[in-house]
């Protein structure tokens, strides 16, 4: 745990987040901040900045993160219209927490990816 890291502070219980879907090795939380009418984050409870660096420390776990982001789709009825899975990583992409995490955005049309 990286004692700095928000959402290592949300695995570890000590910031409240309402949990939609936990494993051994993931937890996936509602964004605070929701930008679609389903807004749920899923990420590694072991810290790792991003997902190349999840990929190459554990790919396994790198692979129960998408199997947990399917798993919420399913949960949270976006299987039959379709859902969008956004990971992104560094300054040019705009991640905001240096903790990776895949944002599983649906529940109306998204409209094109922006730049
Ligand atoms: P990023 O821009 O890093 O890909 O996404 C970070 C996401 O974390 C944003 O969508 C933001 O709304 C969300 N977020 C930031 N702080 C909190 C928090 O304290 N709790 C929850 N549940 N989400 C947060």
């Amino acid at each position: 745990m990286d004692t700095d890291c928000l959402f290592c502070r949300i695995v570890a219980g000590e910031i409240p987040a309402t949990v939609v879907h936990e494993t051994d090795t993931t937890l996936a939380f509602r964004d605070i901040e929701p930008k679609a009418p389903v807004h749920v984050l899923v990420i590694p409870k072991d810290h790792h900045p991003d997902i190349a660096a999840l990929a190459l420390a554990d790919p396994g776990v790198a692979a129960d993160v998408l199997a947990a982001a399917a798993a919420v789709a399913e949960t949270e009825g976006l299987r039959t219209d379709g859902f969008r899975l956004i990971v992104n990583n560094g300054r040019h992409a705009g991640q905001e927490v240096a903790h990776v995490h895949a944002h599983v955005l649906g529940g109306a049309p998204l409209g094109p990816m922006v730049s």
